[in-house]
């Protein structure tokens, strides 16, 4: 291939890759080098022939197009094989595990998927009379059933469209409670190992962000906690099961510290799938939590969306959750909004989103809710519990697991960097695995332990599977504390090599240029 309009241009293998001498082409086994649709398209052609428009009077009031716009035209063989091509260079939960930890990736069941499609939930509008969608509501409803439910927390906002958006809508709950009584705070209090979207929110909210420190065991330091609870605390936002996977044992110790200054508490509910069906954190004093039922509950993540991050309420922040939702009324549900709010809900702080919150996702967790039930919930965390143990102790002599004397991990099994060869980093074992088939682990987070690698499997994956993955990490590790150098320019095999990750992210190039800019990275 020579170097394309864009000039970019695959970078050749170095000597001693196994790639012959051959000419260059790029081409790997069964994986096709492939352009950029703008370089193998012509603007000239189009993959259909359209009878030309009618001569009509413009309706566009003098908008309509004046030039082409120059799209690439491929036939259909060329359009399929480009796509398909370009979806083979990726990774997906469909081709392999995926062991990002804190992301609890699990198999999407094809039965979500059908339910989805039902032409009663997908093809509805948020703006129908509600006597037409009585079927949709009532999906809802099942869903914050079953949220409250599970948690033990007697309310539930459906609409938050994340988790992050769910913690929004936590701290906007608790921001409102509090200028409510008319003590409005200005410190939320946030343990070292929370995932960045907690701090992130409570600044948001404009409050002030302090650090918890954690134990030696990797839990919240309640003494700590305790010293610096006083007037000014509005928040805790502690993630349970935490992000060391480790469950916060202390937790009601901690909820009740908080409440006895007049504070609230915020639960990271990310990590759910730990103890869904075993433990109900309403029974530990949370007062709001948000559930990602793109984890837990199995519906599709990645790529940025869509997701679904309901929060549960306790009592205390009910009255101040936001609208609309469904209530059900004698004859069917009805959905509560500001007209309606005043009668029982004056104190919500208003709304999330414009409409109902992620109906396509509601569908989805509702089958798996159902098809699971409550059994099979609880079978679900037990499965995923042990799956991360037998990797932790199916890789603790070779890796270093910082935590591994606090007894059974959770849902996670977390490891640092210490054995490694001088020199020899997380990043190098990420890469690597790549070479191995495998998606990277979540790297570098938490920050608490020296490079960091986390690794949650989840309950969908077999032993077999398991054992391919830690047989492929544990090889990659022992290269690791060798001190292997071809560790160091991995991934070899992949589609493109070792990129540079802050380039990559700081000057990504996403407009296709005639000429792209020469710095920049691919
Ligand atoms: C995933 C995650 C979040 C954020 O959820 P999003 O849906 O990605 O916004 C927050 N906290 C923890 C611990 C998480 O794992």
């Amino acid at each position: 291939m020579s170097v394309n309009q864009s000039g970019w241009r695959p970078e050749r293998p170095e000597a001693g890759d196994g790639d012959g001498a051959g000419t260059f082409t790029g081409n790997r086994a069964l994986m096709l080098e492939e352009a950029l649709i703008f370089e193998i398209g012509d603007t000239e052609t189009t993959g259909v022939d359209f009878a030309p428009a009618p001569a009509a009077a413009s309706r566009l009031a003098g908008l309509e197009r004046r030039r082409p716009i120059d799209l690439p035209g491929l036939s259909e063989p060329e359009a399929v094989r480009h796509y398909t091509r370009l979806s083979r260079q990726n990774y997906a939960i469909d081709l392999g595990l995926f062991p990002l930890g804190s992301c609890t990736m699990k198999h999407n069941p094809r039965l979500n998927e059908k339910m989805a499609r039902l032409a009663g939930f997908a093809d509805i509008h948020p703006l129908q009379p509600i006597d037409t969608v009585q079927g949709g509501l009532g999906l809802i409803h099942l869903v914050a059933e079953w949220m409250t439910a599970l948690t033990g927390m007697p309310a539930v906002a459906m609409s938050p469209k994340a988790g992050a958006h769910g913690e929004l809508c936590g701290l906007l709950a608790i921001r409102s409670a509090l200028e409510a009584r008319g003590d409005a705070r200005s410190v939320v209090l946030v343990p070292e190992s929370a995932h960045g979207t907690n701090p992130a929110t409570a600044a948001f909210c404009g409050y002030a962000v302090e650090n918890i420190p954690a134990t030696a065991e990797g839990r919240v330091d309640l003494a700590a906690l305790k010293a610096r609870l006083g007037p000014d605390v509005a928040a805790v936002m502690i993630t349970n099961p935490n992000t060391c996977g480790l469950f916060e044992r202390d937790m009601r110790a901690i909820s009740d510290a908080v409440h006895a200054v007049g504070g609230l508490v915020y639960c990271d509910g990310a990590n759910f799938n730990a103890i869904v069906g075993r433990v109900r954190p309403g029974d530990l004093g949370i007062d709001a939590m948000h559930i990602n039922l793109h984890k837990t509950f199995s519906t599709p993540h990645g790529g940025g969306g869509p997701g679904s991050g309901p929060v549960v309420f306790s009592d205390a922040l009910a009255p101040f959750a936001p609208l609309p939702f469904v209530e059900r009324t004698e004859d069917g549900f009805r959905l509560i909004e500001e007209e309606t709010a005043q009668e029982h809900h004056a104190g919500s702080f208003g709304r999330m989103v414009a409409f109902h919150g992620q109906m396509g996702m509601f569908v989805r967790a509702a089958a798996y809710l159902l098809s699971h039930g409550a059994d099979g919930l609880r079978q679900v965390s037990g499965d995923a519990v042990l799956n991360a143990n037998y990797v932790l102790r199916s890789l603790d002599d070779l890796l270093d697991a910082p935590f591994g004397e606090s007894g059974p991990c959770m849902h996670e099994a977390l490891f640092s960097d210490s054995g490694f060869a001088d020199g020899f980093t997380t990043l190098d074992v990420a890469k690597a695995l790549i070479d191995e088939g495998f998606h990277p682990m979540t790297m570098y987070f938490p920050l608490v332990v020296h490079g960091a690698m986390l690794i949650e499997p989840t309950e969908t994956e077999s032993k077999a599977a398991l054992d391919q993955f830690i047989g492929a990490l544990r090889s990659v590790a022992e290269r690791a504390r060798a001190g292997d150098a071809a560790l160091k320019s991995a991934p070899h095999f992949a589609p493109r090599r070792r990129l540079d990750e802050t380039l990559a992210a700081r000057k990504p190039v996403l407009v296709w240029k005639d000429e792209a800019p020469a710095e920049a990275a691919e």
